[in-house]
């Protein structure tokens, strides 16, 4: 049965899936951090719909609040009519921003169901209010999908063969110590904040004049890279110099992941608008945009929707925001994934397959190199992308699910759900800490 389905998929589906090539398996049912499959095995997902169940499958409160609306006959599609379940998800969602934020009076603005959908909505939000059509964005970065976010991510790969992107995104270096691009390590941070700042000052650096800054606080699929607390907050007083709205992509980070609800936070920085999606939906899709209260210029209908948040995403969405912050899931995800890393360092100290083990909360990656290269001018092994399949493999062997991201797919990453206990805690770091020696052996 299994085998029938994996191939009948393979065969009839998009060449573009992508998780399903290496799972291998067929999902069937499935409760907070485990997955059961068709053929009976029980696998810890630390993948979690790619960081969106922050409370993991299936929480009660979460399957509670659509058993509710299904039972109180709501509109299961309502347009953005005001319901009185968006009322209360923009409640919670008001209550869940940071105060400083707060304080701007922020306005929400519901978009298409996907994350990528709210990057759109906050780019053109920006280059409406400011006039101008220029979008820095970082090395590393990644947004999404449609041509908006496409053009500001930073992989090559996806954006080749793709015509209409656009020339107004400005690439600047992302402070990721490892790889700096700059080739200075730990000291990349203060360079890459100093380029930024030159390059914007200089009538001939090429820029095209920007709209927003668009950042990650701690990038995701770009191999889990947390960008400094003094680099962030010298981006938001370079963005503020130049008139340049700073927008903070918390899809990945938000809602708790990082150890504060949102990732930005931890640096004290005001940003002018916040992109959400993923864990804000509570499973199911969602993508809003929270913006500075005085930043609301647009005008009726001039960025719309058929699929602006559906009544049950609503629910989901105001139960898991209600739960993250009462069971206080944030600090669990920083304490949390502090000792995962911790422990994971532990164990594979001076192992010359591992360069480093790095994250916020429970946004952890584990970046492998090649022992057999040579190492770089920093003392840097090249990327190991088949090492971190094999590892992915063998975890999942193992009964664990493990993704891969990075500049060279080789960094293995964690995104657990935030109710992941200390015993499922403990297995994912026997598992990967026995798993990365065996393999890198
Ligand atoms: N921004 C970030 C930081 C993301 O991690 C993602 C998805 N991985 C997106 C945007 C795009 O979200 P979606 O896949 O829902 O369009």
């Amino acid at each position: 049965h299994t085998d029938a389905i994996l191939d009948r998929q393979a065969a009839r589906e998009s060449s573009a899936r992508t998780y399903a090539r290496w799972l291998g398996a067929v999902p069937v049912r499935a409760r907070g951090a485990e997955l059961e499959t068709a053929d009976g095995r029980v696998l810890l997902d630390c993948l979690a719909g790619a960081g969106t169940l922050a409370l993991g499958h299936n929480h009660p409160e979460v399957v509670g609040a659509i058993e509710e609306v299904l039972a109180s006959g709501a509109p299961l599609h309502a347009l953005d009519f005001a319901t009185p379940w968006k009322d209360d998800l923009t409640t919670e969602l008001l209550a869940a921003l940071p105060e400083a934020f707060r304080r701007t009076r922020p306005r929400l603005h519901f978009c298409g169901p996907a994350g990528t959908d709210a990057v759109e909505a906050a780019i053109k939000l920006c280059q409406t209010g400011t006039g101008r059509q220029g979008i820095l964005a970082f090395t590393g970065a990644y947004h999404g999908m449609t041509l908006g976010a496409l053009a500001a991510s930073a992989g090559v790969a996806t954006k080749a063969p793709v015509a209409g992107l656009g020339t107004d995104v400005t690439r600047l270096p992302f402070p990721y110590a490892l790889r700096c691009p700059f080739g200075l390590g730990p000291h990349g941070a203060t360079v890459s904040a100093r380029y930024v700042e030159r390059l914007l000052d200089d009538p001939n650096g090429g820029v095209v004049p920007p709209a927003l800054m668009l950042l990650e606080a701690v990038q995701g699929e770009g191999g889990v890279v947390p960008a400094p607390d003094e680099w962030l907050r010298t981006m938001r007083r370079i963005t503020e110099r130049h008139g340049i709205r700073l927008v903070v992509d918390e899809v990945q980070s938000g809602v708790g992941r990082t150890g504060t609800m949102w990732a930005h936070e931890r640096a004290g920085i005001v940003p002018d608008a916040i992109v959400m999606s993923k864990a804000i939906g509570g499973s199911l899709p969602l993508a809003v945009v929270a913006y500075r209260g005085d930043l609301d210029g647009w005008a009726p209908g001039a960025h719309t929707g058929t699929f602006r948040g559906t009544t049950l995403a609503m629910a989901t969405g105001a139960a898991t925001l209600r739960v993250v912050r009462r069971d206080r899931l944030a600090e669990r995800a920083g304490r949390l994934g502090a000792w995962i890393a911790e422990e994971l360092r532990e164990r594979l100290a001076g192992h010359p397959a591992v360069a480093e083990v790095r994250g916020r909360g429970l946004m952890l990656g584990v970046e492998l190199v090649d022992p057999a290269g040579a190492p770089d001018g920093l003392g840097v092994r090249p990327a190991a992308p088949r090492l971190a399949a094999a590892v992915r493999a063998a975890c999942l062997e193992r009964g664990l699910i493990v993704e891969l991201g990075g500049r060279h797919d080789s960094v293995v990453r964690l995104l657990p759900p935030l109710v992941l206990s200390d015993a499922q805690a403990e297995r994912v770091v026997a598992v990967l800490g026995d798993v990365v020696r065996t393999e890198g052996d």
